[in-house]
């Protein structure tokens, strides 16, 4: 069995008073016992002080985003090692407001996570349909679109996870069917396992969007749901702690 990850992506919240949540859950007996591995994805400012504050508990800590490039002139942004070096585990990448808000491709979400694999990170490389797709009966067509392109080839079960975000489920409190989520991670696996092999059977695959604690057990019950990238219900340890107790 594929152990569940449960990983947190705080987005642009949170100041230093927040390490206290951190804290918190790194320090909880729900983490120690759950089943579930634990990340939360920190804003860069406080990527290192939760990494050392966690150092030696089961709760990991990663980055947002990170650079293609190792180094160079690219004002604001921030390379792979460098999350590496300030402690992180993972980083994600590809999500869909970078994507959307960013214009962030496929190719270049392909470029990141390579990068944060020769950093050696593990990647959360993020896909999902818009509603319009959804509606227009796109979505597994546009699923594989981005497998194709945004995961590449060196992806591994130990440096890939991905994370199947329905862009309309993101913030909005809506999640997809029971059915339709086992739809989308039954064939994302058979387009993972078709080109990795066996590295893609192992590969984790998160259900994100409007994942809390009331819904959580529900969806990560369902096959090839290997945990899930929960963005606002991470903010607050009580509901963090609730969905990895879920798993
Ligand atoms: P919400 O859990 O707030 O819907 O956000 C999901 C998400 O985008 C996680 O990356």
């Amino acid at each position: 069995a594929i152990r569940p990850l449960v990983a947190g992506n705080w987005k642009m919240n949170g100041m230093r008073d927040s390490l206290a949540q951190i804290k918190h859950v790194s320090e909880s007996s729900a983490l120690a016992i759950s089943n579930a591995e634990a990340l939360i994805c920190v804003p860069a400012t406080l990527l290192h002080s939760a990494a050392v504050m966690t150092a030696g508990t089961p709760l990991r800590i990663g980055a947002q985003n990170c650079h293609h490039e190792e180094d160079g002139a690219y004002t604001g942004d921030i390379s792979a090692g460098m999350i590496a070096d300030s402690l992180g585990s993972h980083a994600i990448v590809g999500h869909s407001e970078r994507r959307l808000v960013y214009r962030e491709c496929d190719a270049s979400v392909r470029s990141k996570a390579a990068a944060a694999h020769k950093a050696s990170l593990t990647a959360i490389i993020c896909i999902g349909e818009t509603e319009e797709e959804r509606i227009g009966d796109r979505t597994l067509e546009v699923l594989r679109c981005q497998l194709a392109g945004s995961v590449p080839d060196g992806a591994t079960a130990a440096n890939t996870v991905i994370a199947y975000e329905p862009i309309w489920a993101i913030g909005t409190g809506r999640t997809p069917s029971i059915a339709d989520i086992a739809a989308a991670h039954a064939f994302i696996r058979a387009e993972l396992s078709g080109r990795f092999n066996g590295e893609g059977d192992r590969m984790r695959l998160l259900y994100g969007g409007s994942v809390k604690p009331s819904n959580a057990a529900g969806i990560l019950e369902i096959d090839h749901v290997n945990g899930a990238l929960v963005g606002g219900a991470s903010l607050m340890a009580a509901d963090y702690l609730a969905i990895c107790a879920a798993c």
